[in-house]
């Protein structure tokens, strides 16, 4: 019985890789000053895992930037139009983030996490061959410290079926194979670890058979464990476990691993990954020890191991420089550090061994958070709790149906046909971004800092008024991040200092603690935004951030269910949304940027996961009267199999990205007969470039041959935030001018 971790964070404790990555962009330091920085924290993160304990310690894990894109470039997989830049580490930046005279390579998220991934570009053509320097270096590096490291790479299948594939996939899967086959008998002498999570989403029966012969021929000669992740995958398993491989790695925390036994009976080795490498709640050791001696009452104990659930990329580094944390809720949590201390005593006790006196100090405190955590005042409200279980029915429903509300919102709001609005946030600059600071770290006065603000929402309301928009927003100036200005404000939600976790490439988010019953103290928005509607008679939007997407992007307590929080999330929301009300606000948007990202990857998960992310939606949304119009925004574009769920939101306006996808995904709109109001971005707020009044009218033209005139809002594809004024200005009054034209011709 060993212990293992499937991969280790690299961006550094205090994201050492982060800042040498961002020097060698800007030219100041040279390519062996990033190199050794790399090497350095390789050598620091094995140091560490040897230290606690960790008996199967990868190399591979390390990416100057991200893992597909060096399988990529281990495959020999890059795109042409990179071969004319000579030195490799600067062709492999191009690939990542473009240069002067290179377009970068796609990313998107890793299944359902926030981490990105470099979208391999991939076709039949290809000569794939095996590079395999870096993954030899790491090793003789590893060895150097003493370590027979275990070597991790990313399979075949994963590796194709995530990217885009131009050409036969299978086909490109078998030419891969030899190529494999080389890269594996390289490393024969070691533990091999090759990921193919690809295999917890739903595979088919031509991805099993692939899968079965893929790992038939790779694993005759070598000892390869296969790890999936961030689900079970039962029917995987089975398959694998008719092949030659050495063992699986598993995700306890995920899933319902039911597949153990026949792993075992084939003479496989299993890990147990029960620390759950993407979420920060100390892990229950006494429980999981007890968990997986249950298990060796039926299969044998030599054949099991130890691990985390997945990599520790998805957790911030250690709790050492949390220094502000409120020492309970720091007694619950446990990043990537101490969750190697909770492999090795959770091994410990189920094998049985001594603890030493360090190890039981770690038993005592896991013992005693467990126990804080159940009754802690600072966790538990039952204000909040009582709620939530007196919710009924009504408070999922708005009063009266769309049709009706509709009908009251156009006579109230009194809005023209094709109606105009934004998304929300205007450009944050950089003395916005000082002013905000300058606030934080006590330079200004509240009073002054609340001035400026309102200078700045005042010119914004002069702006749109000046340009004829119908629908004002206040701007979002005074906020940083739409999760964090409300996680800030709201009980229940906590923030680390130094909890990074590695976004993309050398980009890091801390994302919000949800650790106790969440409620909302005092009004979060009302100031701003019922400032902002006493300086216009048009309707001015109140702007929120909607509960999913609240969830979907912070560490959520791991002690009740998934379901109970989001709607303790939404009923904050919704006193927000009642202030508002109360205070004269008629228009309302509830922003759901990540509800699309939050999917479970299993598709018998789905319907549970719809079910309580639509209900928080309405519950946050349902208050109101029916003369108040609710809108959302939803940043993406891919609604086909998603539809019933979007309609079921009950939202009265849906802003949706468009302007990138040629109008396609309005078609399902109307082959559903959507009942609500829409505003398909009508252009890319992602780009630099200013949209002529001509080309708006196109579009707008194109967006009215598939849904009905009174149904359509003019918008822009999204938040606004990331542009420069001198773009935004020309661009909305673009659009407005657009828009009239397009009016005239009705
Ligand atoms: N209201 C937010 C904004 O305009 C929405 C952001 C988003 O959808 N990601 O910035
Ligand atoms: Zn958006």
């Amino acid at each position: 019985m060993a212990t293992y971790v499937i991969g280790f964070p690299r961006i550094g404790e205090q994201r050492e890789l982060k800042k040498a990555l961002e020097a060698y962009w800007a030219g100041k330091i040279t390519q062996d000053e990033l190199k050794s920085t790399a090497s350095d924290l390789r050598k620091r993160h094995w140091i560490y895992q040897k230290n606690a304990g960790i008996d199967m310690i990868s190399v591979n894990d390390f990416s100057l930037y991200d893992n597909m894109l060096d399988t990529t470039v281990m495959l020999n997989a890059t795109p042409k139009r990179y071969k004319d830049i000579k030195d490799c580490t600067d062709r492999y930046f191009a690939m990542a983030r473009g240069d002067d005279n290179h377009k970068a390579m796609e990313m998107t998220k890793w299944f359902n996490t926030n981490y990105h991934y470099i979208v391999p570009e991939i076709n039949e053509n290809m000569d794939f061959e095996p590079h395999i320097s870096k993954i030899k270096e790491e090793i003789a590096e590893a060895k150097e410290l003493g370590i027979t490291p275990k070597i991790n790479l990313i399979g075949a299948i994963t590796f194709v079926r995530l990217s885009k594939v131009e050409g036969d996939a299978d086909k490109i899967i078998e030419k891969l194979l030899p190529v494999y086959k080389e890269i594996i008998s390289e490393f024969k002498d070691y533990t091999i670890q090759i990921d193919e999570p690809y295999f917890v989403t739903n595979p088919n029966a031509k991805d099993l058979e692939l899968l079965e012969k893929v790992y038939n021929e790779l694993a005759s000669d070598a000892n390869i464990f296969v790890a999936t992740y961030f689900e079970h995958s039962n029917e995987a398993n089975e398959v694998l476990a008719k092949t030659p491989i050495k063992g699986m790695f598993l995700d306890f925390v995920a899933g319902n691993e039911n597949s153990i036994k026949t792993l075992v009976q084939a003479g496989k080795e299993v890990g147990i990954g029960i620390v759950n490498g993407r979420n920060v709640w100390v892990n229950d050791i006494e429980k999981s020890a007890a968990f997986v001696k249950g298990l060796t009452e039926t299969v044998e104990s030599d054949k099991l191991h130890i691990g985390s659930s997945c990599s520790l990329l998805h957790v911030p580094y250690t709790l050492k420089y949390e220094t502000k944390m409120d020492e309970d809720i720091k007694s619950w949590i446990s990043y990537a550090l101490e969750k190697l201390d909770e492999i090795r005593v959770i091994n410990k006790l189920v094998k049985n061994e001594k603890l030493s006196e360090a190890d039981k100090e770690i038993l005592e405190a896991n013992k005693e958070a467990i126990s804080t955590r159940k009754t802690s005042g600072k966790i538990h409200d039952t204000i909040v709790q009582d709620r939530v279980s007196n919710l009924t029915d009504k408070d999922k429903h708005r009063s009266v149906s769309f049709e009706e509300r509709i009908k009251l919102q156009r006579e109230n709001l009194k809005y023209p046909v094709l109606p105009t609005t934004t998304i929300g946030s205007f450009p944050q600059t950089p003395e916005l971004r000082k002013l905000r600071r300058d606030y934080k770290n006590g330079v200004i006065s509240e009073e002054d800092y609340k001035n400026q603000i309102k200078e700045m929402i005042k010119d914004l309301v002069k702006f749109q008024e000046e340009i004829d928009i119908d629908v004002l927003v206040h701007g979002e100036f005074e906020r940083n991040d739409m999760v964090e200005y409300f996680g800030e404000q709201l009980q229940g939600v906590a923030f680390s200092k130094n909890g990074w976790v590695q976004s993309y490439g050398s980009r890091c988010v801390k994302p919000p603690l949800i650790f106790g019953d969440v409620s909302r103290p005092k009004d979060m928005t009302v100031e701003w935004i019922s400032y902002a509607q006493s300086l216009t008679n048009r309707p001015m939007k109140g702007m929120l951030t909607g509960p999913v997407t609240m969830l979907n992007w912070s560490f959520v307590r791991d002690d009740q269910s998934r379901r109970t929080t989001a709607y303790q999330m939404a009923l904050a929301i919704r006193d927000e949304v009642e202030a508002l009300e109360a205070a004269g606000i008629k228009v309302i948007q509830v922003d759901e940027a990540a509800l699309r990202e939050g999917y479970p990857l299993r598709n018998d998960k789905r319907g549970e996961y719809e079910d309580w992310a639509i209900t928080s939606f309405r519950i946050t949304t349902s208050s109101v009267k029916p003369e108040t119009q609710i809108h959302t925004h939803m940043c993406y574009s891919e609604f086909s199999d998603i539809m019933d769920a979007i309609e079921d939101m009950d939202a009265d306006v849906i802003s949706i990205e468009n302007a990138r996808s040629d109008n396609s995904l309005l078609k399902i709109f109307k082959e559903r007969g959507y009942k609500g109001e829409i505003g398909p971005g009508v252009y890319d707020i992602h780009s630099p470039r200013i949209p002529s009044t001509e080309e708006m009218v196109e579009q707008i033209k194109a967006i009215l041959n598939v849904l009905p005139t009174e149904k359509v809002w003019i918008n822009p594809d999204c938040g606004l935030k990331t542009r420069k004024w001198e773009e935004v200005k020309p661009s909305l009054k673009n659009m407005v001018e657009a828009t009239k034209e397009v009016r005239k011709s009705l």
